[in-house]
């Protein structure tokens, strides 16, 4: 399953918030925006909105646990033993990956990351803090209006487009680094957002936003107009930036 397949799983014939699906086994959706299926006491897999599906044992590493897996989990994934090991293994790839309960599988379902390697995950989580708390920065900013609208003044690998596709140099060069380092230097690229709400749009009211915000009159109605509807632009415009650069960093 994907995340997509389980919410249609728990919304059809009837919408409810759990289902049992097999032996012991439910599906339910988790505090965190999640969808997990359940095995006794443990959400063995996790699918996210984004993409992204967490694995997990809880400590019980058996025949059932992997069985259940590869049943519901991600067609990508192939949960199985290796002396005494369980690993996962990615469509196509001949190695498996060693886990001790859980693992991650990104957004883009091509990596996988294990809580075999302690330092790896410290990382990733550092990274996705990083993610979080630039994306929440950065609208802030522009919500009062200390962003201005792109400019040639702005980075280069976000600002600049490969003519045949239309994807930023950043993007058709695979460039990571400029990004990360925007990161690390809180510097709040106009060209990036533009690109970052072109790949995942915003509604019309908050595009209608953006431009009030970047075209200002000065006139008292933007400004009303822009202060009751901040939270609608604030969620969007963070949820397509997350994604985006979730998704440049292969996380
Ligand atoms: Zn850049």
């Amino acid at each position: 399953m994907n995340y997509q397949e389980a919410k249609e799983r728990l919304e059809t014939p009837r919408k409810k918030d759990s289902k049992i699906i097999a032996n012991n086994t439910i599906l339910h959706t988790t505090e965190d925006g999640g969808i997990a299926v359940q095995l006794h006491a443990t959400d063995v897999i996790t699918f996210y909105p984004d993409g992204s599906v967490i694995y997990n044992t809880g400590g019980w590493n058996t025949v059932t646990t992997r069985e259940r897996m590869n049943t519901f989990g991600s067609r990508e994934v192939w949960v199985c033993q290796q002396k005494g090991i369980p690993h996962a293994l990615l469509t196509g790839e001949e190695k498996g990956i060693p886990f001790r309960e859980t693992f991650s599988l990104s957004t883009d379902h091509k990596s996988i990351i294990s809580d075999m390697n302690g330092s790896a995950i410290k990382k990733h989580k550092n990274l996705l803090k990083k993610i979080n708390q630039y994306t929440n920065r950065f609208v802030e900013k522009i919500l009062k209006k200390e962003v201005p609208p792109p400019s040639s003044g702005d980075c280069l690998y976000c600002q600049f487009r490969e003519v045949k596709m239309n994807v930023s140099l950043g993007e058709s060069t695979k460039n990571k680094e400029h990004i990360l380092s925007h990161l690390d230097e809180a510097y709040y690229v106009p060209s990036l957002f533009v690109r970052a709400i072109e790949k995942y749009p915003l509604s019309m009211i908050s595009n209608t936003i953006l431009s009030m915000l970047w075209n200002p009159e000065d006139d008292q109605y933007s400004q009303n107009f822009i202060d009751k509807m901040s939270d609608v632009f604030t969620q969007q415009a963070r949820s397509s930036l997350k994604k985006y650069l979730k998704e440049q960093l292969g996380v």
